[in-house]
């Protein structure tokens, strides 16, 4: 199914067809941004892309995708759908991604025919966690000790790499705490393994961080990068709950965070936003980042951008997909984000009664138990 207005309008100094191989150019207001995936991040990519005067036209599986309600066009098919998938590249004119699940084969498709803004690559290794582990360690990014395990029977040499408590967690689609489990004895492997969904997983030292933290890094099509402030980050039942900008953390860990950031856009050659989570760890040596994980796209923790800086995360991963400069990151503000999960969101009435708080709704019919329904930024 294709939303009624689907169809791709350009101005006149786009190209109707495009120069292989492909090298997009900078595109002009406009044109047509399509964005695979349809949640709340691919909604606040096509509100800050409608800003600049792009249109933008989801593709997404689920009927009743946010994203929809906001943009120019949508399609509503598997990522399997090679039809669907044509159609949707024939109609706009650069591609990028809201989440890191898009199949591989789907982003290979998509980028055999047009411009795929990150690539295929970063998704390729941010869907593996041992691969993404493999990748950061070979660029120098510490993190916690980590072994491959394949069965249950390799549970017991992993320890010996990361010893105990460790943290078992399957190699492909876990995300918000899914697809893992704390191992703390090794009678507990064959239960752990069975727990993980006897999976292909990862076994890794449990990190005694002082606090969680991320950095959101954007690269543009030159090369150029840029990192947001860091935000500090507090979880609840698995899902982020608080992200507070300034950090409790010192300015040279603060400046080391960001330099990570850029230099894992650089070494995936990658263009548009990505966010990488921390831990930070507190010793008589001083403070200490440990690398957790990669999200290759927008991500929750930089929701904070949108009434803190000039150019929020959204309008700055735009900019890079369409080949513009990169705007300034600068803060212009201390801001704390809270996310609105479940029943949270009834507290909307308050919230928009309070001087300094700017509410976020993601238009999400139904609330569900650990939902994420919208966010609110307060200015300090
Ligand atoms: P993840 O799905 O890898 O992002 O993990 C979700 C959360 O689990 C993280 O935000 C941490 O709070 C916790 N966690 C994950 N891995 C570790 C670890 N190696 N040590 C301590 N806590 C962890």
């Amino acid at each position: 199914m294709t939303g009624a207005s689907a169809r791709a309008r350009r101005l006149p100094n786009i190209p109707a067809t495009r120069p292989e191989p492909i090298t997009t150019p900078e595109l002009a207001p406009g044109a047509t941004i399509g964005i695979l995936g349809g949640g709340q991040l691919g909604r606040m990519l096509a509100l800050a892309a409608s800003l600049l005067g792009f249109k933008c036209h989801i593709y997404c599986p689920d009927p009743q995708s946010p994203a929809f309600q906001v943009s120019d066009a949508y399609t509503v098919a598997a990522y399997d759908d090679e039809a669907a998938l044509a159609a949707f590249a024939e109609a706009v004119d650069v591609v990028t991604y809201e989440f890191e699940n898009v199949p591989e084969e789907t982003a290979r498709f998509l980028e055999s025919r047009m411009t795929l803004r990150p690539g295929s690559h970063p998704l390729a290794i941010t869907q593996d966690r041992l691969v993404e582990k493999n990748f950061l360690s070979s660029i120098g990014i510490p993190l916690a000790p980590f072994a491959a395990v394949d069965g249950p029977d390799d549970i017991a040499a992993a320890v010996d790499v990361t010893g105990l408590p460790a943290i078992l967690k399957t190699r492909r689609m876990g995300y918000d705490g899914k697809g893992q489990t704390r191992i703390d004895s090794l009678d507990d492997t064959q239960a752990a393994w069975e727990r993980i969904g006897k999976a292909p997983a990862v076994l890794e030292g449990v990190v005694d961080f002082a606090l969680e933290c991320s950095v959101i890094a954007a690269r543009s099509t030159d090369g150029e990068t840029a990192a947001y402030d860091i935000a500090e980050n507090k979880h609840h039942n698995h899902i982020l709950k608080w992200s507070h900008v300034p950090a409790s953390l010192s300015q040279e860990t603060q400046d080391a965070a960001r330099a990570l950031g850029a230099k894992v856009t650089e070494a995936l050659d990658y263009v548009g936003v990505l966010a990488v989570e921390l831990f930070v760890v507190r010793d008589h040596d001083g403070e200490r980042l440990i690398a957790n994980e990669i999200a290759p796209r927008v991500h929750n923790s930089g929701h904070w951008t949108q009434d803190g800086c000039l150019v929020s995360q959204f309008e700055q991963h735009i900019r890079a997909v369409v080949g513009w400069p990169l705007g300034s990151a600068e803060r212009r503000a201390d801001v704390v984000m809270e996310n609105l999960i479940g029943a949270d969101a009834e507290h909307w009435p308050d919230i928009i009664k309070e001087p300094a708080a700017r509410l976020h709704l993601y238009g999400k019919a139904e609330i569900r138990p650990g939902r994420k329904m919208g966010h609110v930024n307060r200015l300090k």
